[in-house]
This record gives structure tokens, sequence and C-alpha cells, in this order.
């Protein structure tokens, strides 16, 4: 057996395809901006940061969102809103980030900035103004709440496919899997389809793996937020694997709201075994402390990663993006050339 040979992971080139726009806060921010304005922050998000969650009861996933709200309220300005992304991508450039989608839910801002598409316009301004400061590529998924009406979903996958092409390249469905009720989102995913963006809602991580074969059948998903949970099932996996959906992972994020007890206990090597597309990501570094290349060290640690295995989940999570072609073929290029140094 070869030692791994250990090779800077904040050095490989990945995509981060499970990132969102809230939860990318840096901490330092969000005490800064809440300072500014005389917010008062929770402790766990002050001198107990990072917040202790769990979110295996619907207590427990209330708690996450409320702290989730109070980073979401120290946002204010426009200002604001580019610095947060300003900040994300010059973190993932730190990781070894090449490219971003980030995720937004229009609807949490839109009272507070004109309306949401006002404030889509102000986060694919911001979203340009850092992809050139930092030169970081980067793109826009826009989410609906599945905790609110799929009206507001309809509504959200319109506004998405009017920027299908000029920034926006998906569209999620976010919030607690447990509430809504998953085929009413049909119609919005319809709509983002047309559009001909990447489908990527939520699924298979508070839930087992029939929440995952409902996204499929009634969502059609192309990539699936989390979808860890299909681990649980064979049939299901293989489902998943056959249909080429790419499996957003997010360790961290997983450990941290219990949905498993440790991170030796996060499938990853059951998921690869059976041939699926991973690509890692932080899912909310604010509430969870740790960022992409994080990921890819706790896995590593976890799971006695090769850099070979390594290396493969970055290309994965570059050929299950949305970047441009000429773009990807460069980044796996990139890839190669860390294998190999
Ligand atoms: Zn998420």
């Amino acid at each position: 057996m070869d030692a791994p040979r250990a090779r800077p992971l904040e050095a490989l080139p990945k995509a981060h395809l499970h990132l969102h726009f809230t939860g990318s806060m840096r901490h330092a921010t969000l005490l800064e901006l809440a300072a500014r304005d005389g917010i008062r922050l929770p402790d766990a998000l002050v001198h107990e940061w990072p917040p202790r969650l769990a979110a295996a009861d619907e207590k427990g996933w209330f708690r996450f969102q409320r702290l989730y709200d109070v980073a979401r309220s120290v946002l204010r300005t426009p200002d604001d809103v580019r610095r947060l992304v300003r900040e994300a991508a010059e973190d993932d450039v730190r990781d070894g980030g090449r490219w971003l989608e980030i995720q937004v839910d229009p609807s949490g801002y839109g009272a507070r900035f004109g309306g949401i598409t006002a404030f889509t316009d102000l986060v694919l301004d911001a979203v340009r103004e850092a992809s050139e400061s930092t030169g970081l590529g980067m793109a826009l998924v826009i989410a609906a709440n599945r905790t609110r009406h799929p009206m507001d979903a309809r509504t959200l996958a319109r506004l998405a496919g009017q920027y299908a092409g000029r920034g926006v390249v998906g569209f999620g469905l976010s919030n607690d899997e447990r509430r809504g009720s998953t085929p009413d989102f049909g119609p919005a995913f319809a709509i983002a389809r047309r559009a001909g963006l990447a489908l990527v809602p939520h699924g298979g991580e508070l839930l087992g793996p029939e929440s995952v074969v409902t996204v499929l059948e009634h969502l059609g998903a192309d990539r699936l937020g989390h979808g860890v949970r299909s681990a649980d099932d064979p049939r299901v996996l293989d489902r998943v694997v056959a249909a080429g959906v790419a499996l957003e992972v997010c360790p961290t994020s997983n450990v941290s709201l219990g949905v498993f007890g440790d991170l030796t206990s996060v499938p990853l090597p059951t998921l690869l075994e059976a041939g699926a597309t991973v690509a890692l990501g932080a899912d909310d570094p604010l509430l969870f402390g740790s960022r992409l290349a994080g990921q890819y060290a706790t896995m590593r640690a976890a799971h006695d990663l090769t850099d070979a295995d390594l290396a493969e989940l970055a290309r994965m999570s570059f050929r299950a993006s949305r970047m441009p072609e000429w773009r990807r073929t460069e980044c796996l290029a990139e890839v190669d050339a860390w294998l190999a140094g």
C-alpha cells in the first residue's frame, strides 16, 4: 500500500456547488455588522460559536432557522450584500475554489431590498464584481423555500428563468425537508426546467431514501442537495447513479445537524463505491464552522482517502457544475497537475 502523500488540499482545484448566501457569511463579519447596528446576537453566535445544533427533531431545526434569521437580519445595505459575496469568493479562492454556485432565496430579503427582482439584480451584480476581483468563476442558484406556499416557488422559478444565461444557472428548494409536500413543487420545477436551469433541490438529508425517490420523481432533480441518505437503500442509490444525479454532500453540516453521529459515519465510501457523482460542499460555514477545503480534509481524515480519491472528488465537482466548458477543461487539467505534482 502506498502511504498517502497528503498534498495540500487548499491547492486542489475544486468547484463549490452547495453554499447558501446567508450561511456563507464570515463569523467576523456577522459580529462587525451586528455591532454597527446595535443588533444583539444570541450567545450561540458569539461566545459559543460555532453553535451546537441538532436538527433531528423539529425543535432543533427551528433553533437552526432562528440563528439563520438573526444572521439574515444583519445584512442591511447593498454594500453589506456586496461584501458578503466578495468574502465568500475570497474564502473559496483561499480553499482552492475555481467555481462557485452560490444559492440564495430572494424572498428572505425582498422586503428590505426593494423586492425580489431588485434584490436578485443586486446579488448578480455583487457576483460579477466578486468574480472579477477574485478570479473565481461564479454563478447563482435561486432557491425556493419549502415551508412557504408552492405559488411562491413558481414565482421564484419564473424569476430564475428570466435570468437564465445571465448569471443564474440553477433552481433549488431548501429548508426543512419534513415540511411541505414535495409533489406540490413540481410545477415550479417544470418552469425552471423549461428555462434550461439545473434542478438542484435539497433531499435525502433529514429524511431517508423515500424522500430521494419523491424528489427524483416529482421534481426531476439534476443534482440533489445532500442526497446522502441514498446510501441507506442500495436500490435507491443505484437509481440515483443510473439517473446520473450528482449528490452535493456536506459532511460538516450533516454532523452538526445530527444527520450522522460523526464524520466517519458520513457514508461517502458507500456513495463512491456505488459509482455516484459527489461534489463536497460546506452548506452554511457560518453555522457549521467549516468551509470548502475543510470538507475535503475531514473526509480525507475520516475515510483515509488517498490523494487520487480526493482528485477524483474534485473532478466530479467540476463535472457536476454548470461552469462553461472551456473553464471545466482548464480546471480538470489543473487537478491532474495537482496529483502529478
Ligand atoms: Zn443546504
